[in-house]
Protein backbone atom coordinates (compact mmCIF):
# COMPACT_ATOMS: atom_id res chain seq x y z
CA UNK A 1 0.00 0.00 0.00
CA UNK A 2 2.61 2.49 1.22
CA UNK A 3 4.63 1.36 -1.98
CA UNK A 4 1.17 2.19 -3.99
CA UNK A 5 0.98 5.26 -2.86
CA UNK A 6 4.62 6.33 -3.44
CA UNK A 7 3.93 5.70 -7.17
CA UNK A 8 1.58 7.56 -7.34
CA UNK A 9 2.90 10.43 -5.63
CA UNK A 10 5.90 10.47 -7.98
CA UNK A 11 4.10 10.28 -10.65
CA UNK A 12 1.21 13.24 -9.70
CA UNK A 13 4.07 15.75 -9.25
CA UNK A 14 5.55 13.99 -12.52
CA UNK A 15 9.05 13.12 -11.01
CA UNK A 16 9.49 9.88 -12.46
CA UNK A 17 11.98 10.85 -14.80
CA UNK A 18 14.12 11.83 -11.52
CA UNK A 19 14.14 7.58 -10.70
CA UNK A 20 16.09 5.63 -12.90
CA UNK A 21 14.25 2.57 -14.80
CA UNK A 22 15.54 -0.38 -12.37
CA UNK A 23 14.00 1.69 -9.35
CA UNK A 24 10.87 1.86 -11.52
CA UNK A 25 11.36 -1.43 -11.58
CA UNK A 26 11.50 -2.41 -7.94
CA UNK A 27 8.51 0.28 -7.34
CA UNK A 28 6.49 -1.48 -9.76
CA UNK A 29 7.15 -4.99 -8.46
CA UNK A 30 4.11 -5.93 -7.18
CA UNK A 31 3.41 -8.27 -10.30
CA UNK A 32 3.91 -5.89 -13.09
CA UNK A 33 7.38 -4.97 -14.44
CA UNK A 34 7.16 -2.74 -17.43
CA UNK A 35 10.59 -4.48 -18.47
CA UNK A 36 8.67 -7.38 -19.05
CA UNK A 37 6.09 -6.01 -20.81
CA UNK A 38 8.47 -4.62 -23.19
CA UNK A 39 10.08 -7.84 -23.60
CA UNK A 40 6.40 -9.09 -23.89
CA UNK A 41 5.95 -6.78 -26.77
CA UNK A 42 8.90 -7.78 -28.62
CA UNK A 43 8.66 -11.24 -28.65
CA UNK A 44 4.67 -11.18 -29.66
CA UNK A 45 3.89 -12.56 -26.35
CA UNK A 46 1.35 -8.64 -25.56
CA UNK A 47 -0.75 -8.44 -28.59
CA UNK A 48 -3.37 -6.00 -29.49
CA UNK A 49 -2.27 -3.39 -27.11
CA UNK A 50 -4.09 0.23 -27.36
CA UNK A 51 -1.58 2.50 -25.08
CA UNK A 52 1.44 2.07 -22.91
CA UNK A 53 0.63 0.93 -20.19
CA UNK A 54 -0.09 3.77 -17.16
CA UNK A 55 2.79 3.73 -15.19
CA UNK A 56 5.54 2.66 -17.96
CA UNK A 57 5.06 5.81 -19.57
CA UNK A 58 8.51 7.23 -18.13
CA UNK A 59 9.93 3.44 -18.59
CA UNK A 60 9.43 3.94 -22.28
CA UNK A 61 10.55 7.09 -22.70
CA UNK A 62 13.57 6.13 -20.79
CA UNK A 63 14.48 3.35 -23.32
CA UNK A 64 12.94 5.12 -26.14
CA UNK A 65 15.63 8.49 -25.56
CA UNK A 66 18.48 7.09 -23.58
CA UNK A 67 20.99 4.42 -25.07
CA UNK A 68 19.08 0.88 -25.06
CA UNK A 69 17.27 2.03 -27.84
CA UNK A 70 19.64 3.14 -30.38
CA UNK A 71 21.80 0.09 -29.27
CA UNK A 72 18.94 -2.84 -29.83
CA UNK A 73 18.25 -0.84 -33.01
CA UNK A 74 22.43 -1.33 -33.61
CA UNK A 75 22.15 -5.02 -32.87
CA UNK A 76 19.05 -6.11 -35.58
CA UNK A 77 20.71 -3.91 -38.44
CA UNK A 78 24.39 -5.67 -37.42
CA UNK A 79 22.63 -8.95 -37.91
CA UNK A 80 20.68 -7.86 -41.17
CA UNK A 81 24.00 -6.24 -42.65
CA UNK A 82 26.18 -9.83 -41.56
CA UNK A 83 23.17 -11.70 -43.67
CA UNK A 84 22.78 -9.82 -46.35
CA UNK A 85 26.92 -9.52 -46.82
CA UNK A 86 26.70 -13.77 -46.84
CA UNK A 87 23.91 -13.67 -49.79
CA UNK A 88 25.14 -14.85 -53.26
CA UNK A 89 23.06 -13.19 -55.78
CA UNK A 90 21.68 -14.21 -58.89
CA UNK A 91 23.38 -11.39 -60.54
CA UNK A 92 19.89 -10.96 -62.65
CA UNK A 93 19.33 -7.73 -60.33
CA UNK A 94 15.85 -9.58 -58.75
CA UNK A 95 16.75 -9.58 -55.18
CA UNK A 96 15.10 -7.28 -53.10
CA UNK A 97 14.54 -6.26 -49.26
CA UNK A 98 11.19 -5.13 -48.22
CA UNK A 99 11.37 -1.82 -45.18
CA UNK A 100 8.20 -0.87 -43.45
CA UNK A 101 8.67 3.08 -43.60
CA UNK A 102 6.84 4.28 -39.90
CA UNK A 103 9.79 3.45 -37.98
CA UNK A 104 11.80 1.55 -39.45
CA UNK A 105 12.64 3.77 -42.02
CA UNK A 106 11.51 7.22 -40.78
CA UNK A 107 11.18 8.30 -36.83
CA UNK A 108 7.84 8.72 -35.24
CA UNK A 109 10.12 9.15 -31.72
CA UNK A 110 10.21 13.19 -31.63
CA UNK A 111 5.89 12.87 -31.65
CA UNK A 112 5.98 10.75 -29.23
CA UNK A 113 8.62 12.01 -26.89
CA UNK A 114 6.65 15.30 -27.38
CA UNK A 115 3.41 13.94 -26.20
CA UNK A 116 5.24 12.21 -23.20
CA UNK A 117 4.39 8.26 -24.74
CA UNK A 118 1.12 8.06 -22.98
CA UNK A 119 -3.03 8.50 -23.66
CA UNK A 120 -1.93 11.80 -25.33
CA UNK A 121 0.25 10.58 -28.17
CA UNK A 122 -2.39 8.70 -29.82
CA UNK A 123 -4.35 11.63 -31.66
CA UNK A 124 -4.93 10.51 -35.27
CA UNK A 125 -5.24 14.06 -36.52
CA UNK A 126 -2.30 15.32 -34.33
CA UNK A 127 -0.38 12.52 -36.19
CA UNK A 128 -1.60 13.65 -39.63
CA UNK A 129 -0.27 16.92 -39.07
CA UNK A 130 2.94 15.37 -38.13
CA UNK A 131 3.34 13.47 -41.07
CA UNK A 132 1.82 16.12 -43.00
CA UNK A 133 5.12 18.55 -41.98
CA UNK A 134 7.69 15.56 -43.92
CA UNK A 135 9.71 16.07 -41.16
CA UNK A 136 10.30 12.70 -39.96
CA UNK A 137 14.17 12.27 -39.32
CA UNK A 138 15.69 8.55 -40.71
CA UNK A 139 15.80 5.97 -38.07
CA UNK A 140 20.13 6.19 -38.56
CA UNK A 141 20.39 2.56 -38.15
CA UNK A 142 17.96 1.41 -40.76
CA UNK A 143 19.23 4.19 -42.98
CA UNK A 144 22.90 2.36 -42.70
CA UNK A 145 21.49 -0.94 -43.82
CA UNK A 146 19.64 0.75 -46.72
CA UNK A 147 23.25 1.60 -47.58
CA UNK A 148 24.62 -1.32 -47.42
CA UNK A 149 22.05 -3.29 -49.31
CA UNK A 150 22.49 -0.89 -52.10
CA UNK A 151 26.38 -1.38 -52.06
CA UNK A 152 25.63 -4.94 -52.55
CA UNK A 153 23.31 -4.86 -55.47
CA UNK A 154 19.76 -5.30 -53.77
CA UNK A 155 17.03 -3.35 -54.16
CA UNK A 156 15.19 -1.64 -51.97
CA UNK A 157 11.24 -1.81 -51.69
CA UNK A 158 9.15 0.47 -49.14
CA UNK A 159 5.94 -1.44 -48.03
CA UNK A 160 4.19 1.14 -45.25
CA UNK A 161 1.02 1.07 -43.83
CA UNK A 162 0.32 4.59 -44.88
CA UNK A 163 -2.12 5.73 -47.80
CA UNK A 164 -1.92 6.33 -51.25
CA UNK A 165 -2.59 9.85 -51.29
CA UNK A 166 0.63 10.84 -48.74
CA UNK A 167 2.37 9.72 -51.33
CA UNK A 168 4.05 12.55 -52.20
CA UNK A 169 4.44 13.10 -48.76
CA UNK A 170 6.37 10.32 -47.41
CA UNK A 171 8.62 10.19 -50.99
CA UNK A 172 9.90 13.54 -50.11
CA UNK A 173 10.00 12.84 -46.65
CA UNK A 174 12.23 9.81 -47.29
CA UNK A 175 14.09 11.72 -50.26
CA UNK A 176 15.23 14.60 -47.72
CA UNK A 177 16.54 12.14 -44.71
CA UNK A 178 18.49 10.20 -47.05
CA UNK A 179 16.36 7.12 -48.73
CA UNK A 180 17.36 8.88 -51.93
CA UNK A 181 16.01 5.93 -54.37
CA UNK A 182 13.66 2.86 -54.23
CA UNK A 183 12.34 0.35 -56.60
CA UNK A 184 8.74 0.66 -55.30
CA UNK A 185 6.99 2.92 -52.64
CA UNK A 186 4.08 0.21 -51.95
CA UNK A 187 0.81 2.07 -49.91
CA UNK A 188 -2.26 1.48 -49.15
CA UNK A 189 -5.47 2.34 -50.59
CA UNK A 190 -8.48 3.25 -48.25
CA UNK A 191 -11.24 1.74 -49.80
CA UNK A 192 -9.90 -1.64 -49.23
CA UNK A 193 -10.24 -2.82 -45.98
CA UNK A 194 -7.29 -5.68 -45.07
CA UNK A 195 -5.79 -5.97 -42.35
CA UNK A 196 -1.70 -5.04 -42.30
CA UNK A 197 -0.54 -8.18 -41.86
CA UNK A 198 -3.56 -9.19 -45.31
CA UNK A 199 -2.36 -6.37 -47.06
CA UNK A 200 1.35 -6.77 -46.44
CA UNK A 201 1.67 -10.26 -47.45
CA UNK A 202 -0.55 -10.07 -50.47
CA UNK A 203 1.57 -7.17 -51.88
CA UNK A 204 4.59 -9.35 -51.01
CA UNK A 205 3.04 -12.17 -52.87
CA UNK A 206 2.76 -9.36 -56.28
CA UNK A 207 6.35 -9.24 -55.63
CA UNK A 208 7.45 -12.64 -55.98
CA UNK A 209 4.94 -12.74 -58.81
CA UNK A 210 6.35 -10.25 -60.53
CA UNK A 211 9.64 -12.19 -60.18
CA UNK A 212 11.74 -10.48 -57.47
CA UNK A 213 13.57 -12.35 -54.50
CA UNK A 214 12.60 -11.28 -51.13
CA UNK A 215 15.62 -12.03 -49.49
CA UNK A 216 15.21 -9.95 -46.32
CA UNK A 217 12.05 -7.91 -44.54
CA UNK A 218 12.18 -5.36 -41.82
CA UNK A 219 9.51 -3.81 -39.65
CA UNK A 220 9.09 -2.33 -36.08
CA UNK A 221 5.50 -4.41 -35.75
CA UNK A 222 4.81 -7.63 -36.25
CA UNK A 223 2.43 -7.02 -38.73
CA UNK A 224 4.96 -5.96 -40.83
CA UNK A 225 6.85 -9.35 -41.03
CA UNK A 226 3.98 -12.19 -40.60
CA UNK A 227 2.22 -13.85 -43.26
CA UNK A 228 3.17 -15.68 -46.34
CA UNK A 229 5.12 -14.69 -47.87
CA UNK A 230 7.10 -12.83 -45.59
CA UNK A 231 10.84 -12.71 -47.20
CA UNK A 232 14.07 -15.73 -47.05
CA UNK A 233 14.49 -14.03 -43.09
CA UNK A 234 12.61 -11.12 -41.48
CA UNK A 235 14.07 -8.76 -38.90
CA UNK A 236 11.84 -6.80 -36.08
CA UNK A 237 13.36 -3.16 -34.80
CA UNK A 238 12.20 -2.53 -31.42
CA UNK A 239 8.79 -0.18 -30.91
CA UNK A 240 7.16 -0.40 -27.29
CA UNK A 241 5.53 2.83 -28.29
CA UNK A 242 2.76 1.75 -30.23
CA UNK A 243 1.30 -1.72 -31.55
CA UNK A 244 -0.63 -2.27 -35.29
CA UNK A 245 -2.98 -4.84 -35.75
MG1 LIG B 1 6.17 0.61 -38.80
Amino acid sequence: MLIHNLIVILMTNNKLHAINAHDLLVISGGGFSCESWLLGVETNNVRGWKTVPRGCESFVGQYMIGKRYGEDLAMVVGEAEKYARGLKLGGDGKEVWVFDVDDTALSNLPFYAHRGFGARAYNKSEFDVWVNKSRRPAVQQSLRLYKTLLSLGIKVMFLGTDFEHDRDIISANLRKVGYITWEKLLLRIPKVKLSTISFKSSERKKLQQEGYKIVGNIGDQWSDILGTPEGDRTFKLPNPMYYVN
